[in-house]
């Protein structure tokens, strides 16, 4: 029969399945999305361009049902990945970080933020229902991944056992406004240069449209109740990202990031609350240069958010540039190791020349076509090479980088698989649509195959069963999404519609419905 195909058991029983069903011989049914939309009572998802969108409504337990019933699949492969991924950082395995995050955070989330524990909850009850067994305390430790490296290094008594002495870094990011914009509004950019091996989980685009507080779209990955690429936007029109301060070590065990900046997401309701949700109980953990504009006021901020000390600049004509080192000397010279601002040779260095050459050559002309085109920048400053996409280079490509010119031998090694994964564009117009312009892959466009990679670099062999290929894939936009809520009053049933031309239009005219 066209399109179907034959399913056989070992009990010699065979049934024909349609395409969009795969059945596997335990007879558990997967439902396979490709062109096609999947609704439960309070959500909907479905598959584009390589991203995950699922959009959730409701009380804090009936979101997190629908959240982590459509992420089932997705976080059982994240489950198979942690046994390989902590090991191989850590050296110890997944449940020991499950055990001890648990013993040291559980009991604080449910007394200080009980709404985002039963989010979790309804995740967990929502995964097991859709075929993946996990539970809260499995959730709660995913949600504090970011910060593990931060709070391992204190609980390890290692402070210095991370590459360069201190924490990781991430992104290139930029937000502009005033002269420098085309339309003196708000533009904003990022992208995500991580480890393939976790980052690839980062192509979910999430609308959470909570019962009380704001309604917000951001990247994430799935099961997560924040951000932690970070790019988001809210209704109450505050768009948000950051790029992560390397080699950062001081760590105090206070409020997760995590549950801070979901915080400011949902309740901040001006650039300085976001700045005091931040700096309450703040924990050290993940410390970042974080960019917010307000599309109200048409104000960005930048704060650097150190443990010790922080920095926060704000203006409503010019730039901030996000590269992985802290302008702030406080944060540089007493809470980072080796930050890398002045060194060409690492990507801090060169793309605060960079990403600040770009500003100026694109002054008064910066819109999302701009934008898109330099956060896929490949112009490597220290070889003054037009075209060297490599680790210094504001779309990051370690994974083609010799690294013959590493100054610090503690920092990422040759052709590690570790480079953008993505790129996401925002401005004031989209922002108060509650759209974002987003590209999965890489910022360029450029793919990656898994077994061409390791052939060429075999040292990293064993990282192949987790790195999965990431095509070439288009700039798409995504929005909130209302459908699901309107006229389906079928309720707990499972559905499934076409997604077609209807779906795409619509990303384009939805306007922001939420509780504003
Ligand atoms: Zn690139």
């Amino acid at each position: 029969m066209d399109g179907f195909s034959k399913v056989e058991f070992s009990q010699s029983v065979t049934i024909l399945a349609p395409p969009f069903l795969k059945v596997d011989g335990f007879l558990n049914v997967h439902i396979l999305y490709y062109n096609m939309s999947s609704k439960i009572k309070n959500g909907i998802s479905y598959n584009k361009n390589g991203w995950k969108y699922v959009s959730v409504k409701g009380k804090p337990k009936e979101r997190g049902y629908a959240y982590g019933f459509f992420c089932a699949n997705d976080f059982k492969e994240i489950q198979k990945s942690l046994e390989f991924i902590m090991m191989e950082s850590f050296g110890m395995p997944w449940e020991y970080f499950i055990k001890e995050i648990n013993e040291d955070f559980k009991e604080m989330t449910q007394r200080e933020f009980i709404e985002f524990y039963e989010e979790m909850e309804g995740i967990a009850e929502g995964c097991n229902a859709g075929g993946c067994k996990t539970n809260i305390d499995e959730i709660i430790a995913w949600n504090f991944y970011m910060s593990i490296p931060y709070w391992y290094s204190t609980k390890s008594q290692n402070p210095t056992a991370k590459e360069g002495g201190g924490s990781k870094d991430h992104c290139s990011a930029f937000m502009a406004v005033g002269d420098w914009t085309t339309d003196g509004k708000i533009v904003c950019a990022h992208n995500s240069f991580v480890e393939f091996q976790d980052g690839q989980y980062l192509n979910v685009i999430l609308d959470l449209n909570p019962d009380k507080g704001h309604r917000f779209i951001m990247q994430t990955s799935p099961c997560s109740i924040w951000s932690g690429s970070d790019f988001f936007v809210t209704a109450k029109g505050i768009i948000g990202t950051e790029t992560t301060i390397g080699g950062f070590y001081p760590y105090e065990k206070r409020f997760p990031i995590g549950y801070r900046i979901r915080k400011a997401m949902q309740y901040g309701n001006t650039l300085d609350e976001y700045c005091k949700i931040l700096l309450s109980e703040n924990s050290g953990d993940y410390a970042n240069s974080w960019l917010f504009g307000d599309i109200n006021t048409n104000e960005i901020l930048r704060i650097e958010l150190g443990l010790k000390y922080h920095n926060i600049e704000r203006t409503k004509n010019g730039f901030f540039i996000g590269f992985n080192a802290p302008y702030d000397q406080r944060i540089r010279n007493l809470e980072v190791n080796n930050s890398g601002f002045y060194d060409v040779r690492r990507h801090q260095g060169a793309r605060l020349v960079r990403l600040g050459d770009l500003m100026d050559e694109h002054k008064g002309k910066i819109n999302i076509e701009v934008a898109k085109k330099i956060i896929a920048d490949h112009y490597d400053v220290y070889l003054e090479k037009e075209n060297n996409p490599g680790s210094r280079t504001v779309c990051s490509h370690y994974n083609l980088d010799a690294r013959e010119y590493m100054s610090d031998p503690s920092r990422p090694k040759p052709f590690e698989p570790r480079g953008a994964i993505d790129g996401a564009v925002c401005d004031s117009i989209m922002a108060k649509n509650m759209s974002f312009d987003a590209r999965w892959g890489s910022s360029c466009g450029t793919p990656f195959k898994t077994s061409e990679y390791i052939k060429k670099h075999r040292q990293y062999a064993i990282f192949a069963p987790y790195i999965k290929d990431r095509p070439s894939e288009p700039w798409t936009e995504f929005t909130i999404d209302d459908s699901y809520s309107k006229g389906n009053k079928r309720k707990n049933k499972f559905r499934l519609t076409k997604k077609g031309k209807k779906m795409n239009d619509k990303t384009k005219t939805i306007k922001n419905t939420s509780d504003e």
